[in-house]
């Protein structure tokens, strides 16, 4: 049983409720969308007991508990001023034990994780429809500074991915790309408890890219990040990665930092920023997106209510979108609330899956505003992109 390890920390939860918060409702999505005590950290330390004293048994009804939390770490924050339980490594192990016990996930987890390994993307693109979005750039083979989209940031928003790509090489970075090669980085098998499946396929990426000659790879995905930077060092007993992994927060932050690039269009907008949870409170990046904001003419930057450590899922963490859709648009839909809150005419992020969700938030709450990547504004400003980009009326091709 994986939770064994984490005995200590699953007795020390003394049932504060910091992480559920009085106002229960505002920190925790799964228990916005799910309601039950069960569906908090709170209460899964208490079926974390009963499964291992044997009082319990794994079922689907109780996995729903365990596959229901969005991953966002918002429960984490909290109990570092109580008894510091890391909610996701010990609902991380409760999953794969859920799997090893033979529990039926939602099909949705089960298709995707086949998916990506059969296809070698969740989307079951074909290699040229995956690529797609390169069309028309060029990339220098071997030049060992990898750009690693992901499947969402290849499938969902090739004109983002684009322009994101033309922002980097116009500073400067001369970026190989995996062309038909380049295939998920696994996390669809973590997320959903296949462990072993996982070891497997990033000892083959790890050797893939050893063979190209990677030394650093620059990706705008978030879970890409982590996968290559964090999962992939424990799934094969690293102590880190051989190759220096960063996300674009911190590249695109640095060209402004280096003046790589000169920003003269005025943007001439109210704008907010959404912190993606997997780099904001796993990895602490907060500032980076914010420099680059505060960097560009006519930007007025406003902060919604819940930043930071305290900011809300956008709804697509820990492969809910997959497993339970209607919870994570009715988290969307929420953050959208946020949004609107702040007077801002624009919202941003830097994460295909936050860029997702928060724009099907937007369709569920019924509003007309375009969520932008923090790259599409750089390129505006630095004359690389029409303004245009920027109007709610925008519609890309993709
Ligand atoms: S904050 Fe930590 S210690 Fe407090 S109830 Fe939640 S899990 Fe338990
Ligand atoms: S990780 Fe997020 S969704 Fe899961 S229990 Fe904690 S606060 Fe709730």
């Amino acid at each position: 049983m994986r939770i064994e390890e984490y005995r200590d920390m699953i007795y020390a939860c003394g049932r504060c409720n910091f992480c559920r918060g009085i106002d229960f409702d505002e920190r925790c999505p799964q228990i916005f969308t799910q309601v039950w005590e069960s569906a908090t950290l709170r209460g899964r330390m208490a079926i974390a007991r009963g499964l291992l004293e044997g009082n319990l048994e794994y079922t689907e009804e109780l996995a729903e508990r365990i596959f229901g939390c969005f991953l966002c770490g918002r429960c984490r924050e909290e109990c570092k001023k109580a008894a510091n339980i890391d909610a996701i490594a010990i609902t991380k192990a409760m999953r794969g034990d859920f799997v090893d016990q033979g529990v039926k996930i939602p099909e949705g987890g089960e298709v995707m994780a086949n998916t990506a390994l059969e296809s070698g993307n969740i989307f079951a693109d074909s290699p040229e429809v995956h690529t797609g979005w390169a069309k028309g750039l060029e990339f220098r083979e071997g030049s060992g500074l990898l750009f690693f989209p992901g499947c969402l940031a290849s499938h969902r928003f090739k004109e983002k991915t684009n322009i994101l790509v033309r922002v980097l090489q116009a500073a400067g970075y001369e970026l190989d790309f995996l062309g038909d090669e380049q295939t998920c980085c696994g996390t669809p098998y973590w997320v959903t408890g296949k462990d072993q499946k996982a070891k497997q396929w990033a000892e083959g990426y790890l050797e893939k890219l050893k063979a190209r000659g990677v030394k650093e790879i620059i990706t705008p995905c978030p879970s890409c990040f982590r996968a290559f930077d964090e999962e992939y060092p424990e799934l094969l007993g690293l102590e880190e990665f051989p190759i220096r992994v960063r996300h674009t927060s911190e590249v695109l932050a640095e060209i402004v930092e280096k003046k790589k690039l000169k920003f003269t269009v005025p943007i001439n907008k109210k704008i907010t920023y959404h912190d993606p949870c997997e780099i904001g409170r796993y990895r602490g990046i907060y500032e980076p997106a914010r420099k680059i904001l505060n960097a560009l003419p006519g930007v007025q930057f406003v902060e919604m209510s819940r930043n930071r450590e305290e900011a809300f899922c956008c709804g697509g963490g820990g492969a809910v979108k997959t497993l339970y859709e209607d919870y994570s648009n009715t988290v969307a839909k929420e953050r959208i609330q946020d949004f609107i809150e702040t007077g801002a005419e624009l919202m941003t992020t830097i994460c295909p899956a936050c860029e997702m969700n928060l724009t099907h938030g937007t369709y569920a709450a019924d509003i007309e505003a375009r969520v932008l990547d923090v790259a599409e504004l750089m390129a505006v400003s630095a004359g690389i992109e029409d303004p245009e980009i920027l109007e709610s009326d925008y519609f890309p091709e993709d």
